[in-house]
């Protein structure tokens, strides 16, 4: 296994630590970060703005080949519009995880992932990284934690993006969106047989990257 160009899938459900986290890996691994459900949101805002009903039919289906999604360092961009300011909002978050349900919304997204890993010297971060978009990745986690403890860094989260929530309704909205991404029948959130579980409760980002890299230094030189 080559240090210089792993492909690495980080999963779970919101609020376990996944961007804060993947974010720093990728920079101290000096990898390129895939944050998947970014890519995920933005269809979403596209959807609302279009004003289209979070099902599948023929107008979705439409909607979706008219646009095109992209992923630029940490921006995303819907045919050439950024819109990663936009998509971070409760409304958009509920209405992702409706839509991610739908086999042209993930039919839509899971090629452009793969073709953005091939290569490696990625961070994948999502809920179907490790299981569907690179079944192959070099390493894989499944970071998770306490449902209070994730409910008050999104809090946190959307605290330091104006947005103000209390936390009964955060929690509300982080159990509602879990039960959606673990139970739909087309690419579910759990963890991939060969993923490294983290249990970040309690932990700092800090932390949870050493614990990561020490696992992915130890496959390096172990395997190679
Ligand atoms: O990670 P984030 O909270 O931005 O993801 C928003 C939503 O996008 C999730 O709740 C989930 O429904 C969906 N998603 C997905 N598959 C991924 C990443 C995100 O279905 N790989």
């Amino acid at each position: 296994m080559n240090l210089e160009k792993l492909i690495i899938a980080i999963d779970g459900p919101a609020g376990a630590g996944k961007s804060t986290v993947s974010m720093a890996l990728a920079q101290r691994l000096g990898y390129r970060l895939i944050d998947t459900g970014a890519m995920y949101r933005a269809l979403a805002w596209s959807v609302a703005q279009a004003g289209l009903p979070a099902e599948d039919g023929p107008a979705l289906r439409r909607h979706l080949d008219s646009i095109e999604v992209t992923l630029d360092d940490d921006r995303v961009l819907i045919n050439g519009r950024d819109v990663s300011g936009e998509i971070r909002t409760p409304v958009i978050s509920a209405l992702t995880s409706r839509l991610t349900m739908l086999a042209p919304i993930r039919a839509k997204v899971t090629p452009l992932q793969r073709r953005m890993a091939t290569g490696g010297r990625v961070v994948l971060e999502g809920r179907d990284t490790g299981t569907v978009v690179c079944p192959g990745a070099d390493v894989k986690f499944y970071l998770d934690a306490s449902d209070e403890e994730r409910a008050r860094r999104r809090q946190a989260e959307l605290a330091a993006r104006g947005v103000t929530m209390a936390l009964p309704a955060v929690l509300e909205e982080i159990r509602t969106r879990d039960v959606q991404d673990k139970t739909r029948a087309l690419a579910p959130l759990r963890k991939a047989d060969d993923a490294v579980a983290i249990d970040t409760t309690g932990l700092t980002a800090e932390q949870v990257v050493n614990r990561m890299m020490q696992e992915i230094e130890q496959r390096c030189c172990t395997r190679s």
